[in-house]
């Protein structure tokens, strides 16, 4: 399997770096990483201040040239009722997307004495790991230590980590 990165607007080169070897070290799959592409304006709701997640997802489709595409944005998202999304995927789906913006946020969890750019590494490998999950056909899990446990919060990320649970990798491999 490859995965194509699809860099959507300005795309730090570690954030890519930590993509890339998340999602190496739990699929051994091959990546790659494609030119940057611009943020689609049309996908821009004014009265929100956010982007929609779909129009990203749809862009690394068309764009992505791997087995799955996953854009990565700085661009804060958000998908139907939810206030945001920190990714969004089909289930079996070819293409996905991560956003960074909300990863930024400072945890209330007790993770202080880490540096913020450590605890941000993590949290864009679990979450890449997670999304590209969903195109494999996972769904949520319930053990809040694997990464494809539903975690709308930083602090949900950060108690979670980035690899499978054993039920998921039987699932996915
Ligand atoms: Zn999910
Ligand atoms: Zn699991």
């Amino acid at each position: 399997m490859r995965v194509d990165i699809v860099p959507v607007g300005d795309v730090s080169a570690a954030t890519k770096r930590e993509a890339s070897a998340g999602l190496r070290s739990i699929y051994e799959c091959e990546v790659s990483v494609a030119a940057e592409q611009s943020v689609p304006a049309d996908a821009y709701d004014e009265s929100r201040g956010q982007y929609r997640a779909e129009a990203f997802i749809d862009l690394a489709t068309r764009v992505g040239s791997g087995d799955k595409a996953i854009a990565v944005t700085p661009e804060d998202l958000y998908y139907r009722r939810r206030n945001y999304v920190f990714g969004l995927a089909y289930l079996d789906g070819r293409g996905c997307v991560v956003s960074t913006y909300r990863l930024q946020t400072s945890s209330d969890g007790g993770f202080s004495a880490r540096p913020a750019e450590d605890v941000f590494a993590d949290r864009v490998r679990k979450e890449v790991v997670h999304e590209i999950g969903h195109t494999l056909g996972l769904e949520h899990c319930e053990n809040n230590r694997c990464a494809m446990n539903f975690s709308p919060t930083v602090r949900e990320v950060d108690l979670k980590e980035e690899t499978l649970c054993g039920t998921c990798q039987r699932t996915v491999f």
